[in-house]
């Protein structure tokens, strides 16, 4: 084992979130224009063997988890031989997917080790989900929600990002219907990670406006450990069941942040909204030992910045957009 990955504030890292492409199939409004963008070229992709191997050096420098995702990652091709090659690496594998195509895959992906899921929905009603996200998908993201239960994904997680005056009425029917299906529900605040570069904190719907809604109707308890999580917790009417909120612009919560990225093209990025990338992908296929990639990787953690800073008079919001960084 290698040392682990600390940084200047003494943030451990072993959490990686990986990102399998930038392409998606659906054109979510705060996350894609209408025509798409222009997707990485496929030589720049890193392949199954570069991926297998980047994580192996992650993995021997305290990484646990890793988080697949996009884009869509369903998309990757032989999503679930890189799974179980993953599986092999002794790290808790999950998943954040838009849901379309899950009903199929869902059994593969429990075979080859996958062991959570969280799954985004921004709306019950199939005609909204087509105007937030341009395609007649919503049956299939329920499909496959239903088929990542009975397959045995535990827990099954549902991310809802609310928007006012968008979806923002249905707040407790999403939590009731969560509960009811007997999905973990998660509200995350929306983020200015948009290509257009139009998030307006106006339109978000902040944590406290989340948990006061969901509070008119129902007793929210928080949870007493958090850990590195990003989504506070809260036990519903005293059950064991809970919802979470991710207030990652109005309650950030970078000071416990234990997380990594690493973007389809093998850019290491040490925060969400870094403004700089450490490129693995290049020294990678110019011969680098491990050894070398190792200490790359140690000097992009190293040189992590305290928070995202957003609301701060420098901030300066990445170029790279949420769909080519990942969740
Ligand atoms: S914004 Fe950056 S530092 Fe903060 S929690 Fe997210 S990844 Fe960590």
């Amino acid at each position: 084992m290698r040392a682990p990955l600390v940084d200047g504030f003494g943030r451990v890292h072993t959490d990686l979130r990986l990102s399998l492409t930038d392409r998606c199939n659906l054109r979510c409004t705060y996350c894609m224009p209408a025509e798409g963008l222009d997707w990485l070229p496929k030589p720049e992709l890193l392949t199954d063997d570069e991926l297998v191997r980047l994580v192996g050096v992650f993995a021997s420098m305290g990484v646990r988890t890793v988080r697949l995702t996009g884009g869509e990652p369903l998309l990757r091709r032989g999503l679930p031989g890189l799974i179980s090659r993953l599986s092999e690496l002794d790290l808790a594998l999950s998943l954040t997917t838009n849901g379309v195509g899950l009903e199929r895959q869902a059994q593969a992906l429990k075979d080859a080790g996958l062991k959570r899921v969280n799954v985004s929905l921004d709306s019950l009603r199939p005609e909204r989900f087509l105007a937030l996200t341009l395609r007649d998908r919503h049956e299939d993201v329920l499909e496959g929600l239903a088929a990542a239960k009975a397959a045995g994904l535990e827990p099954v997680k549902v991310n809802t990002v609310l928007m006012r005056g968008v979806n923002d009425d249905e707040a407790t029917e999403l939590l009731e219907w969560a509960l009811a299906e007997g999905y973990a529900l998660r509200f995350i605040e929306q983020m200015p990670l948009d290509p257009q570069h139009g998030w307006d904190r106006g339109t978000m719907v902040d944590a406290d406006e989340i948990l006061e809604v969901l509070g008119r109707d129902h007793v929210l308890i928080p949870v007493e450990s958090r850990g590195s999580a990003p989504a506070e917790e809260f036990h519903v009417d005293g059950g064991p069941a809970t919802v979470g909120v991710v207030g990652s612009v109005s309650r950030p919560f970078c000071a416990s942040c234990d997380r990594l990225r690493l973007t389809a093209d093998g850019q290491v990025r040490n925060c969400l909204f870094a403004r700089d990338e450490s490129d693995l992908r290049a020294p990678l296929r110019d011969g680098a030992t491990d050894d070398e990639l190792a200490e790359r990787l140690r000097v992009a953690v190293a040189g992590k910045r305290k928070g995202h800073g957003i609301g701060d008079p420098g901030f300066v919001q990445p170029d790279r957009p949420m769909s080519a960084i990942g969740g």
